[in-house]
C-alpha cells in the first residue's frame, strides 16, 4: 500500500461501502449515503464485494450466475476507477471479512443495501455485532425495491396479503420521492484513491468454470441495452407477453436480481407509458415483485412451507416411481412438448418465460402430484434469476398455497396451454427439435397424433420422444382427490 498507514487510520472515520445485491455505481443509495457520510467527514469510502464461500458452495461449478457476477464486477470495477476509486473483491465469511477490513481500514461505518432473505438477515445482524464489537456500525438501505417491509400497508395498519389491494395501495403512495435516483457522481471525489486493490480471487480458485455465461449481457451496460431495445416495446407487452416464441418480455429479471439495474430507473421508465395498455401491465409486473419481497419480510416462515397452513396437510407422490418423473420432469422428456420445451429452455440458458414457468410449474404439481418444493428447490438452482421471494411466491402460486394464488381446482391443461400460448409451435419447435417436423395442430400431443403422421415425421413414440409419463385427465382427478383435505378445512 502506497501511504502512510498511521496518519491515515488515525482519522478512524472512513466509510465501506458493501456490495451485494446492487452491482452498480448508479443511482445506488447505499453507496451514495457511505459517500455523503465520508464528505461530511472528510473521510473516505471504500468499496468492496465478497463472494461469500457459505452461498457458493453450494452452487454447480457451472454456474452462470457466477460468471454474470463477475463480469458486472469487473465493469463496476471499472465504472469506479472512472469515479477516482476501485472495487476490492474477497472470497471467504462476510462475518470475519468485513469487521476485518473494517479495522484495517479504520472505518467508523459500513454501508449497505437491504436484504430482506432470512439467511441474509441473520449474516447482517451477525456482522452488525462484530462490528458494534469494535466500535464501529453498520448501516442499511432500502434499495432493491419502490417500497419494502412494512411501508405500503391498510388504511388500519393491516399487512396486505392480497395483490390487488396492495397495488391500489402501492399507486396510492407513489410520489416522485421514491423514484429519485441517487446522485452518486455528485459525491464520488470521496472514493478512495489511495489503496492499491487487493488482488481478486480467481474464478477457478473459488471452484467455477470460466467459459459458463448467460445469453443476457452482463453488468449496468448489459442492462442498459435491454432497457433500451425493450422501451420500443414496452407499449405492446400486454399483447406480447405470454407467447413464449415471441419477444415479448423485458428479460431484465436477472439485472433486478443481482441490482445492475435500478428498480427506480425501471419504475420510471414504465410511468412514461402508462398511457399504453403495455406500460400499464409491466407497471404491475413490477409491483408483483415488491409484493411478493414484503410477503417475505412479513411471514418468512412461508418461505419453506406453504403459506396457507392447511395446505401443509397434503400428501404428496414420494418414492422410486415419484422420482423418476421428477427426473423426467427436470430433463426436459415428460412426454407433453410444451413443458419439455420449458424445462429444456431452463436448462440450456437459465431462463424461462413467465407463461411456461406457470405451466411447467402446474405441471409438476397437479399433473406429477409432486411437492412444490421440489421444483421450487429445482429452480433456485438453474433459474438466473432466482429471486427468493419471487420463486417462492411463483411456486406457491402454482401449488395454490400463496398469499394470493389460483384455486387449487384451477388445473393448467398441458396441452390447451400449449395450443393456446404456442399455436404454431415454434417455441417446441426450437427446444424439442426432434418433433419439428410434426404439424402445427399434431405437435402438442404427439400422442393423439395418427400413426401416419408420426411416420411422415420419423417419429417413433417411446423412441425418438417419450410417451406421456401420466395421462392429463387421471391426474387431474387424482390432483382434486389429494387437495380435497384443503376443500374439507378452509
Ligand atoms: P418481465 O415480464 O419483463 O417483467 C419485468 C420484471 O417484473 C421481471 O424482471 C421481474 O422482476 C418482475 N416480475 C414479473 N413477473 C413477476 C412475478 N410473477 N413475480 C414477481 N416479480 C415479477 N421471477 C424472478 O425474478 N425470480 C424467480 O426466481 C422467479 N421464479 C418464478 C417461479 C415461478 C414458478 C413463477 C410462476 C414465476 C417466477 N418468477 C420469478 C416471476 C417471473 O416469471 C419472472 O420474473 C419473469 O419471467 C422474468 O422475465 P422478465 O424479466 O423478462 O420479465
Amino acid at each position: 500500500m502506497g501511504v502512510d498507514l498511521e496518519l491515515y487510520n488515525a482519522k478512524m472515520n472512513n466509510q465501506l461501502m458493501w456490495f451485494r445485491r446492487d452491482l452498480r455505481a448508479t443511482d445506488n443509495a447505499a453507496l451514495y449515503h457511505a459517500l455523503s457520510a465520508a464528505k461530511a467527514a472528510s473521510s473516505t469510502v471504500h468499496c468492496v464485494f465478497i463472494f461469500d464461500e457459505s452461498i457458493l458452495k453450494h452452487l454447480p461449478r457451472r454456474d452462470r450466475r457466477v460468471t454474470f457476477i463477475w463480469d458486472s464486477l469487473i465493469e463496476l470495477d471499472a465504472k469506479l476507477k472512472s469515479l477516482g476509486g476501485c472495487l476490492h473483491v474477497l472470497y471467504g465469511q462476510p462475518l470475519s471479512l468485513i469487521p476485518q477490513l473494517a479495522k484495517q481500514w479504520s472505518v467508523s461505518c459500513v454501508h449497505t443495501n437491504h436484504d430482506d432473505e432470512p439467511q441474509a438477515l441473520v449474516r447482517d445482524t451477525a456482522v452488525q455485532l462484530a462490528l458494534l464489537s469494535q466500535g464501529s456500525q453498520l448501516r442499511t438501505y432500502k434499495d432493491h425495491v419502490i417500497f419494502e417491509r412494512s411501508e405500503v400497508m391498510s388504511q388500519v395498519g393491516n399487512r396486505y396479503s392480497v395483490f390487488t389491494p396492495y397495488k391500489n395501495a402501492w399507486l396510492k403512495s407513489l410520489t416522485p420521492f421514491y423514484t429519485q435516483p441517487y446522485p452518486v457522481e455528485e459525491y464520488a471525489s470521496a472514493l478512495n484513491s489511495a489503496l492499491t486493490p487487493l488482488a481478486w480471487p480467481s474464478l477457478e480458485a473459488m471452484g467455477f468454470d470460466e467459459g459458463h455465461r448467460m445469453l443476457t449481457p452482463a453488468g449496468e451496460s448489459g442492462a442498459q441495452t435491454l432497457l433500451a431495445e425493450f422501451t420500443g416495446r414496452m407499449g405492446q407487452y400486454h399483447a406480447t407477453r405470454d407467447f413464449p416464441a415471441v419477444r415479448g418480455p423485458s428479460y431484465l429479471s436477472v439485472h433486478l436480481r443481482f441490482g445492475t439495474v435500478s428498480i427506480r430507473q425501471l419504475v420510471l421508465s414504465a410511468l412514461e407509458q402508462q398511457g399504453t395498455e403495455g406500460g400499464k401491465i409491466w407497471l404491475n409486473e413490477l409491483i408483483w415483485r415488491d409484493f411478493y419481497h414484503q410477503i417475505m419480510h412479513h411471514h418468512p416462515a412461508a418461505m419453506s412451507a406453504a403459506f396457507k397452513a392447511e395446505y401443509q396437510q397434503i400428501a404428496w407422490e414420494q418414492g422410486a416411481e415419484a422420482d423418476d418423473r421428477f427426473a423426467a420432469w427436470c430433463e426436459g422428456r415428460t412426454g407433453y412438448p410444451l413443458v419439455d420445451a420449458a424445462q429444456r429452455q431452463l436448462n440450456q440458458t437459465g431462463y424461462m418465460h413467465n407463461r411456461l414457468r406457470m405451466v411447467s410449474a402446474c405441471f409438476l404439481i397437479k399433473d406429477l402430484g409432486i411437492d412444490w418444493r421440489r421444483g421450487e428447490a429445482y429452480f433456485a438452482t438453474h433459474l438466473n434469476d432466482f429471486d427468493l421471494a419471487a420463486n417462492n411466491g411463483g411456486w406457491q402460486w402454482a401449488a395454490s398455497s400463496g398469499c394470493d394464488a389460483q384455486p387449487y381446482f384451477r388445473i393448467f391443461n398441458p396441452i390447451t396451454q400449449s395450443e393456446k400460448f404456442d399455436a404454431q409451435g415454434k417455441f417446441i419447435r426450437r427446444y424439442v427439435p426432434e418433433l419439428a417436423a410434426l404439424g402445427d395442430k399434431d405437435i402438442h400431443a404427439p400422442w393423439l397424433t395418427a400413426g401416419l403422421n408420426l411416420k411422415a415425421a420419423g417419429i417413433e413414440l417411446g423412441q425418438h420422444y417419450p410417451l406421456p409419463v401420466v395421462d392429463h385427465a387421471q391426474a387431474r382427478l387424482a390432483t382434486l382427490a389429494r387437495y380435497a383435505v384443503v376443500k374439507t378445512k378452509s
